[in-house]
């Protein structure tokens, strides 16, 4: 595609939520944007703030050259490509930035083949704050020559963009990067936790662990900007953490990986989501450690 043509794309976003709702601003930006919402007031108010257009029925996207979607899960997305697959052109782009199964994924792009849609997984990570950068990281699984055709509806949301491997491949690898940030979170709990307890505040280990071998995105941003500020805001639910540490644990049981580490913090993540609740942010998971050892991480 040439630059020239970039402009003509019309795109269509679906799924207006923490991680939606500034990636189509983005979008709405750069090309003519159609959003919808499954709440219609939702779409109504991005149209207000963002100068895109709501519609209130999943089938005015019709007309769209992409489809973009950011839901749940991929059970959410096999339901909306059932409901708007008969109205899409053939050769439309569907490009899927939800976290989602990767055989869930697989099934959703052969429904819409039988269409001719095309199907992208791309799932992205870098948080609310990267989406309202417009600079997360997507991964993308498959065809290139479909990915070259929406490269520039991706790089209106993201600074990095990786083609991983075929349909499925980019929810492989969102899975297992989630699966890691959870274990982080659990060992700098715990280690912080204990450290508080042996007599040492949080803040002052974190100045020696950041400069150490021992840090990570948990000990350098979440722990210290949201627990030890006690704040916890949420920007990305517990259950939708434990779903993608779930799903990893299916990605390693297909891939025949004995992966005892990553299914312990399968077990703790999925209790922790059960016990704080629908609205519990993911760093809370952290309150759990610090309600067991009877401290505060300060
Ligand atoms: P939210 O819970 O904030 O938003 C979910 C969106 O999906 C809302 O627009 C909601 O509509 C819609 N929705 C929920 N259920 C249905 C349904 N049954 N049918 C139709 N629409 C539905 O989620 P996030 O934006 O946080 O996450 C979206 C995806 O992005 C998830 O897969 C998540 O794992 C992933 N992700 C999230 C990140 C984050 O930091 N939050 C970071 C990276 C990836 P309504 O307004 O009506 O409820």
């Amino acid at each position: 595609m040439t630059s020239s043509t970039v402009p003509s794309l019309r795109v269509g976003f679906v799924g207006l939520g923490a991680m939606g709702r500034p990636m189509a601003a983005r979008l709405a930006d750069v090309f003519p944007t159609k959003v919808y919402n499954r709440t219609t007031d939702v779409a109504l108010s991005h149209q207000q703030q963002y100068g895109s257009v709501a519609v209130a029925d999943l089938t005015d996207l019709g007309d769209v050259d992409v489809v973009c979607s950011c839901l749940p899960t991929d059970v959410e997305v096999a339901a909306t490509a059932q409901a708007l697959g008969p109205s899409l052109a053939p050769g439309t782009v569907w490009v899927d930035h939800t976290s989602g199964a990767p055989a869930g994924t697989r099934d959703v792009a052969a429904q819409l083949a039988e269409r001719g849609v095309r199907y992208l997984d791309a799932p992205v990570s870098g948080g609310v704050d990267g989406a309202d950068a417009g600079r997360l990281t997507v991964m993308v699984g498959g065809e290139a020559e479909d990915l070259e055709q929406v490269r520039a509806v991706l790089e209106a949301v993201a600074a990095r963009i990786v083609h991983v491997g075929p349909i499925g491949a980019g929810m492989a690898v969102k899975a297992v990067n989630n699966a890691m940030l959870a274990a982080s979170l659990w060992a700098a709990g715990e280690g912080l936790v204990t450290l508080t307890r042996a007599g040492v505040e949080a803040s002052t280990a974190l100045e020696v662990i950041n400069g150490s071998s021992g840090r990570s995105f948990a000990t350098e941003v979440l722990l210290p900007e949201r627990a030890l500020t006690r704040d916890f805001p949420l920007t990305f639910g517990l259950p939708l953490l434990a779903k993608d540490v779930g799903l990893a644990g299916s990605v390693t049981e297909e891939a025949g990986v004995d992966a005892r580490v990553l299914r312990l913090v399968q077990e703790l993540t999925e209790a922790a989501a059960e016990e704080l609740g629908l609205d519990a942010d993911h760093v809370e998971l952290v309150r759990l450690l610090e309600r067991a050892a009877g401290v505060e991480l300060t």
